[in-house]
């Protein structure tokens, strides 16, 4: 996937993971992945569409091929941007555990691995398959929107995975002010999206009716 794959300024090759359902993709995900990027200096950010996300199921989510499509649309004019079609493909549940293994090229030589995603997700990480070996694999960026609480983030953080404030970086964008539930609520209420999601998202979403029903 990355035949151009060169080492940034400090030498090495470092890859940002964004995982999320992405039901719809939106500017406050676009935001913080370049964000992220820069910050964290990411050669890459390769979005990873969840394929049936282990805690959900096919009537609350939209299906896996739209999301992956929508996502593709919506970063095609970053080069730095990729989209992975792993977790889509994957029959039945998939696991961050998994993907993360499979971005880790099986050896320590590989690059150095940041995943991004939500902050409430990342806080139930203590739930996830294989958790421990998952925070020793990779950094994550815990992302949160405006008005998160810190404190409670870092008490939840130390009491459920003791000694890991190194491995998790909290990320405040205020772009995340949109988020998926709030398009597609104003999808099911016919309200506009418009420079809420990239326009050809916006469009896909009108051609194949997502969301006028509410999911
Ligand atoms: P979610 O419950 O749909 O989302 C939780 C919150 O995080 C929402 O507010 C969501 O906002 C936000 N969010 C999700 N992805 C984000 C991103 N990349 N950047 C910024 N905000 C984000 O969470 P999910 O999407 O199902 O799961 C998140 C990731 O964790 C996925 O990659 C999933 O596979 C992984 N996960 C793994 C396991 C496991 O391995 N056992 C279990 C749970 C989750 P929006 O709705 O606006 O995105």
């Amino acid at each position: 996937m990355f035949l151009n794959a060169q080492p940034n300024k400090a030498g090495s090759l470092n890859i940002g993971l964004m995982g999320g359902t992405f039901d719809p993709i939106h500017m406050g995900h676009l935001v913080t992945a370049e964000e992220a990027r820069q910050q964290f200096d990411l050669n890459y950010v390769v979005f990873v569409p969840a394929g049936t996300p282990p805690h959900k199921d096919e009537k609350t989510v939209s299906l896996p091929e739209h999301r992956y499509l929508m996502t593709s649309l919506a970063v095609m004019s970053n080069p730095s941007f990729f989209v992975s079609r792993l977790e889509i493909d994957a029959v039945g549940p998939t696991y961050t555990i998994d993907t993360v293994r499979h971005f880790a090229f099986g050896d320590d030589s590989g690059p150095e691995l940041f995943f991004i995603t939500g902050a409430d997700a990342i806080l139930e990480i203590f739930t996830w398959k294989d958790y421990e070996k998952l925070l020793h694999l990779a950094t994550f960026i815990a992302v949160s929107r405006p008005g998160y609480s810190l404190d409670h983030f870092y008490e939840t953080l130390d009491r459920t995975a003791p000694n890991m404030r190194h491995k998790v970086h909290l990320l405040e964008i205020p772009a995340l002010a949109v988020s998926s539930t709030f398009i597609r609520e104003r999808v099911t209420l016919s309200k506009t999206i418009k420079y809420l999601t990239p326009e050809p998202v916006e469009q896909y979403i009108r051609k194949h009716g997502l969301y006028r029903t509410g999911i």
